[in-house]
């Protein structure tokens, strides 16, 4: 596997912010993809803990959800904030969580996580729509774990 930096060439993360850009259009909630080669412990546990480092549960709705990626641990996470997990369950992100993996043991990384990024985009739109005070609350570029040890 390559360097979590390297799984995607500049159009490709492009094409991610594209869609990140165009889900969050029509909603409040907010879509951050986070990358990184290992998770170092148990990956929901990573996850909860970039989710912070991010200040993600900082929305005003609580409506953040988090794709993160341990490329070359081939672990994957997708997490919720509480006001959009009360409301779309754990199917929802285990149906998603499916489509990842399935993309991603086919090397289409970029596809499936623009896939992935809609879908979560059309959940958080019929919850939380886009209202006249909905602003871009948090950064849509894809973040990287800052000092990658490993
Ligand atoms: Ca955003």
């Amino acid at each position: 596997m390559p360097e979590a930096k390297n799984l995607l060439t500049e159009p490709q993360q492009q094409k991610i912010l594209d869609a990140i850009k165009a889900a969050e259009h029509h909603t409040s909630g907010e879509i951050r993809v986070h990358l990184e080669n290992h998770a170092g412990k148990e990956v929901l546990l990573r996850a909860e803990e970039v989710f912070l480092e991010l200040e993600m549960q900082k929305t005003k709705n609580r409506n953040a959800v988090l794709i993160y990626v341990a490329v070359k641990g081939h672990q994957l996470a997708i997490i919720g904030d509480k006001g959009i997990n009360d409301l779309v369950g754990h199917d929802f992100w285990k149906a998603e969580r499916d489509l990842l993996i399935e993309y991603f043991s086919k090397n289409n990384y970029t596809e499936g996580l623009t896939k992935a990024i809609t879908l979560i985009g059309e959940q958080l739109k019929k919850h939380f729509p886009a209202t006249d005070e909905s602003r871009d609350e948090l950064s849509n570029e894809i973040s990287f774990k800052k000092a990658e040890t490993k």
